[in-house]
């Protein structure tokens, strides 16, 4: 059997495992510690500003920044439609109520058109709590007209940058246009700590709030005392450790990931498809490469994934949209018509994007896409 080549896996350098030593060495191997401090100064640092709160995954990250919009049982909150379901459960945690927002074909992310109509839609006394837009791929979402139209909403704006962490959209990094930001360091993103998750804000005392509930919401007092409801969300010393070693490779990893698209872009320009799409403004970080085939294209993403699968190749579906999940079949969807989710979902494919594949690799991969597509 050939060696397998990945979809995204984790890319370790050995500076993570220094960090490592140190917490054991000291023994600080319990939650929270130095490497935990220092992995969220470095990680605000990297952004340019804010405050940080390591946690235990991105998806907790989420969850507290849904709590610090104010989400209560029926609150709305507008969310990116084609996006992971983990973006959008956290505002179910709250009993609050997702409503999905269409995607724009020029990223594949919420449109703010119809972000627009759904602010129209949905005033007076069922006026959103918040919005969570999602980057979906590392490509930027249109940032600036969705912050604009949160702020004249006056609604809080959630970034889920979980797959974007070193994209930047006219110069800024993403995961810094929300009110509240969140990535992960799950082990197939761009950085990873084996698992784990930061909230950024630029509100200080918002991020204060988020380590209270992270480690159980423990009141200020000699014993056990709790007024609130907590949770144990926090980073472990030694993760954190990882993450560390992990954020010195974060550029050399993007620009890996740039290569591979740019390789794949050059090697299929010929075949009937096209590559996952970005703004001119923006710069993704290419987390993954994906391909979109033409609507006559005969072949099926599916199809393609199997003959690459047979090789030891891993591909992988494009994300199913939330509003065809069956767990939010009752949920509205604010659509301008286009159904751009749907037909990315239908017509799409994750190719590996793993940092490690070599040259050689992805050729073998480009090449068997071409047998099934000429
Ligand atoms: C990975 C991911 C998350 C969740 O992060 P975890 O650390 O796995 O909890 C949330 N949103 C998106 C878009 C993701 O890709």
């Amino acid at each position: 059997m050939e060696k397998r080549i990945y979809l995204s896996s984790p890319t370790m350098h050995g500076e993570e495992m220094e960090y490592i030593k140190e917490a054991f060495e000291t023994n600080w191997i319990a939650p929270l510690g130095k490497n935990v401090d220092a992995f969220e100064a470095e990680l605000a640092q990297y952004l340019g500003g804010g405050h940080a709160a390591a946690l235990s995954s991105g998806t907790a990250g989420l969850h507290l920044a849904v709590k610090l919009t104010g989400v209560t049982p029926g609150d709305i909150v507008l969310c990116s439609d084609f996006t992971f379901a983990a973006s959008v459960n956290p505002v179910c945690y709250e009993k609050g109520v997702p409503v999905f927002i269409e995607s724009e074909r020029e990223t594949w992310n919420m449109d703010p058109r119809a972000l627009e109509i759904a602010f129209e839609k949905y005033r007076g006394e069922r006026k959103p709590r918040a919005v969570i837009v999602a980057n979906l791929y590392g490509t930027p979402a249109k940032l600036d007209e969705i912050a604009q139209i949160c702020a004249h909403y006056k609604t809080p704006l959630i970034e889920d940058a979980a797959e974007s962490l070193s994209a930047t959209y006219k110069g800024r990094q993403t995961g810094t246009f929300g009110q509240y930001n969140v990535f992960s360091f799950n082990g197939n993103k761009i950085i990873t700590s084996s698992g784990g998750g930061m909230l950024v804000s630029p509100d200080e005392q918002a991020i204060a709030k988020a380590r209270f509930w992270a480690t159980q919401s423990r009141d200020p007092a000699p014993h056990y005392q709790h007024s609130e409801l907590g949770y144990n969300y926090r980073m472990s010393n030694v993760v954190a450790g990882i993450g560390r070693g992990q954020l010195k490779h974060l550029e050399e990893h993007r620009a890996a990931k740039e290569k591979i698209f740019e390789r794949y872009q050059k090697g299929l320009k010929d075949l009937p498809l096209t590559m996952n799409p970005s703004l001119s403004c923006s710069e993704p970080n290419y987390w993954l490469s994906c391909i979109l085939l033409n609507q006559d294209c005969n072949v099926s993403p599916i199809a393609l994934m199997d003959r690459l699968a047979d090789e030891n190749i891993e591909a992988r579906p494009i994300w199913k949209p939330m509003h065809l999940q069956p767990l939010y079949a009752h949920s509205d969807y604010i659509s301008i018509g286009d159904e751009v989710g749907s037909d990315v979902f239908s017509r799409g494919l994750c190719l590996p994007s793993d940092i490690k594949m070599t040259q050689e690799e992805q050729e073998k991969i480009m090449e068997i896409i071409r047998g099934m597509l000429r």
